[in-house]
């Protein structure tokens, strides 16, 4: 039986991650509700905006419901603000900002700096023969992972502050959780969604 994969469909770029899971074969479902969760075998968090992403939740009491899924062990995948929502702890975020949680990172937001805002490059992710075409937005990186958490994709960045020197980690995997700092669901290279749905499909 195929999957129902759900996206969170509150606020972001919803219609781009529908199409590509539902090109890999995936059912897939808009979520908005708690009873829309219930339906999920597992669930994308999208790109947007954290914050606004985080207070719609609340409104439409969907943020309780799932948090308690996630940490029963949904996998779920976050890409961009949807990987600063499943991060056990975050630096820069807006006073007050909570987060979902459940991978064991420390998430940067809007790490990148304004000199390099958003950007598009080549990224070697774990698990794939070639590069995915890489698009940043006002993104996040991960700026410390736990001993359970695999990096699946890094970036050099050299900035003009000397802490914007190195590599920094923008895929990670924790057991049933995924997160990028960049959007795969932009373009048709559907390969990253592909290593979620593999991860779905093996839960
Ligand atoms: N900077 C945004 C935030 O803090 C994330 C940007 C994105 O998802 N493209 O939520």
């Amino acid at each position: 039986m195929s999957p129902t994969i759900g996206v969170l469909a509150l606020q972001g770029d919803v219609r781009e991650h529908l199409s590509a899971l539902e090109r890999l074969g995936a059912d897939t479902l808009a979520v908005r509700r708690p009873s829309e969760l219930e339906a999920c075998d597992a669930i994308v968090l999208p790109g947007g905006e954290s914050t606004t992403m985080i207070k719609l939740a609340r409104i439409f009491d969907v943020l309780d419901p799932l948090a308690e899924r996630v940490r029963a062990g949904m996998p779920a995948f976050g890409t961009c603000a949807g990987m600063i929502l499943l991060a056990d702890r975050l630096r820069d975020g807006a006073p007050g900002q909570t987060t979902i949680g459940g991978l064991d990172v420390t998430v940067r937001r809007n790490a990148f700096g304004r000199q390099v805002d958003s950007f598009e490059g080549p990224v070697t992710v774990r698990g794939l023969d070639r590069p995915v075409h890489g698009v940043f937005i006002r993104a996040p990186w991960v700026e410390q992972a736990g001993p359970d958490v695999e990096v699946l994709a890094s970036v050099g960045v050299t900035g003009p502050r000397p802490d914007e020197v190195g590599d920094r980690i923008v895929a990670v995997r924790q057991g049933p959780l995924m997160a990028t700092s960049f959007h795969p669901e932009v373009g048709d290279d559907d390969r990253v969604h592909g290593l979620f749905v593999d991860l779905v499909r093996q839960q």
